[in-house]
């Protein structure tokens, strides 16, 4: 027994278990890249553009109740939002003198009238959209404040200028912490990471892994192997399939050692009588033309039967190939069954056979002639060589509304139930087979591929001691 060879391409190289454990790291490593981009690089901005945002918000909610002229209804609005938001707020006239002004947190910038609110303002007017927004740092306390302002009211002329301050919490410290929390939890993970997807890829591989073992001893020949799919549902059905797949192995080496048995049983046979017969002519007969030509047709019949099974072994190599293509082409049924029942004649009248034909209104069909006729030669060929002692052949010919229905039934033996599941399958011979039935085990074999070909139905009814009825189903039928 050869050793089994592992085909590796270039990808098959790298183990199951190496991919499942380097996919899971990846995706950890991606996560936690994304992680510290977002929260230490991208932090400072975030969080100063949401506090930009909120601001403009603010101010926004300020200049609708600034125009809505109601004073009360105005200093609650700016009480409010510079609460709830944590900001000084001061509103100044057109020329930028304080109308009012509201602050939450202690180290504001605006809230007295000075040369820099009055810069401010100036670049308020000076803007496009009216709106500025600053980051300064406070000068006493060295804090990073965010100053914002816009106009309120018309472009030209408006009616005063609101500003507002707030602080913005230093994100370096923050960021520092989140780091080193940062740090902390990629080391945890990523240990975490590589042990979970260690036990994950082990438990991932471990039925393929015995699953290979099992296969590579099945390969070797070994049909007891048994396929273990425990661990999830894709193992179990790998392990079905192969143990699917090693019953019909076992069941075809069987076959394939019947075979033999029978083959080389049948070819020895006629082999020697061949061998006998030939010896004898030279011998002996070569000179007494009677037993001469008895003993030829001894030869003759014995070659028949060679060549029967060798074209048997053919037919059935070739079809099983896939090599074979039908050629359709439309005949009619009764007429082609009659025909091939006329070929029986010179059988049926020098052994008594009788074979009884029942046809239908003649219809045309469209499926390979060859084939057809072979699968009903080899039918009544069986029915003839397995009847019982009336020697009584029926052959049915069942038109229905969709197709012919090709019925031929003996009065044989009948086959057991056990069996009729083998009858078709290749090779396999009744063991109380006689030898003067001439068969090869194949011609049912032939007669399913030819009907699986034309996806025909087919079947066979049997009942012990009274006979057997083989059908097909003709489904290609040209409508009237
Ligand atoms: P062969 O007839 O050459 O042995 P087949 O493939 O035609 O091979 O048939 C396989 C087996 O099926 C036969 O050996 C026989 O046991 C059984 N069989 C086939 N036809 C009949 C039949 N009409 N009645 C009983 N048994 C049959």
């Amino acid at each position: 027994m050869k050793p089994i060879k592992h085909f590796k391409s270039a990808n098959s190289r790298i183990s199951l278990k190496f991919k499942i454990w380097l996919y899971f790291i990846i995706f950890t490593v991606i996560v936690f890249a994304l992680l510290w981009i977002f929260q230490i690089f991208f932090l400072e901005r975030f969080y100063k553009g949401m506090k930009a945002r909120t601001a403009v918000e603010s101010m926004n909610t300020i200049a609708e109740s600034f125009m809505n002229d109601n004073k009360e209804e105005f200093y609650r609005t700016v009480n409010d939002v510079a609460h709830d938001n944590e900001l000084c707020v001061l509103v100044t006239d057109r020329y930028g003198r304080q109308i009012y002004k509201r602050h939450v947190i202690g180290d504001c910038i605006i809230h007295n009238l000075n040369n820099e609110n009055a810069d401010l303002i100036e670049k308020i007017k000076n803007s496009e959209d009216g709106i500025i927004k600053k980051m300064p740092k406070n000068r006493n306390t060295g804090n990073p404040m965010l100053v914002c302002g816009m106009r309120l009211g018309p472009a030209i002329e408006p009616y005063g200028f609101l500003l507002i301050n707030s602080a913005l919490a230093p994100v370096e410290a923050t960021v520092a912490i989140i780091k080193r929390q940062l740090m902390i939890i990629t080391v945890i993970l990523v240990i975490l990471a590589f042990l979970i997807s260690l036990y994950l890829a082990r438990r991932i591989a471990k039925p393929i892994d015995r699953i290979t073992k099992s296969a590579e001893k099945l390969a070797k020949g070994d049909f007891t192997a048994k396929f273990d799919g425990r661990g999830y549902l894709e193992a179990k059905k790998l392990a079905d399939t192969l143990t699917y797949a090693e019953k019909e192995l076992s069941k075809v080496d069987m076959m394939q050692r019947d075979l033999i048995a029978n083959v080389s049983h049948d070819l020895r046979t006629p082999l020697t009588m061949l061998k006998a017969y030939a010896e004898m002519i030279r011998d002996l007969s070569g000179d007494n033309p009677v037993k001469r030509n008895e003993h030829l047709e001894i030869i003759i019949s014995e070659t028949d039967r060679l060549a029967l099974l060798v074209n048997d072994m053919l037919d059935l190599s070739k079809l099983e190939s896939g090599r074979q293509k039908l050629e359709p082409s439309e005949f009619g049924i009764s007429g082609k069954l009659s025909e091939i029942i006329d070929r029986f004649k010179g059988l049926s009248d020098k052994n008594g056979y009788h074979i009884q034909f029942t046809p239908d209104e003649e219809r045309i069909v469209c499926c390979d002639v060859v084939k057809i006729e072979q699968v009903i030669y080899n039918l009544i060929n069986n029915a003839i060589n397995y009847t019982g002692k009336d020697k009584n052949v029926f052959v049915r010919q069942i038109n229905t509304e969709d197709g012919v229905l090709v019925e031929v039934e003996d009065t044989g033996d009948g086959i057991e139930k056990d069996k009729i599941k083998l009858i078709f399958d290749k090779y396999y011979r009744s063991e109380n087979h006689k030898r003067e039935v001439v068969g090869t085990g194949l011609g049912l074999s032939i007669v399913k591929a030819v009907l699986k070909l034309h996806n025909y139905d087919y079947g066979v009814r049997s009942t012990i001691g009274k006979g057997s009825t083989f059908w097909f189903r003709i489904s290609d039928v040209k409508k009237q």
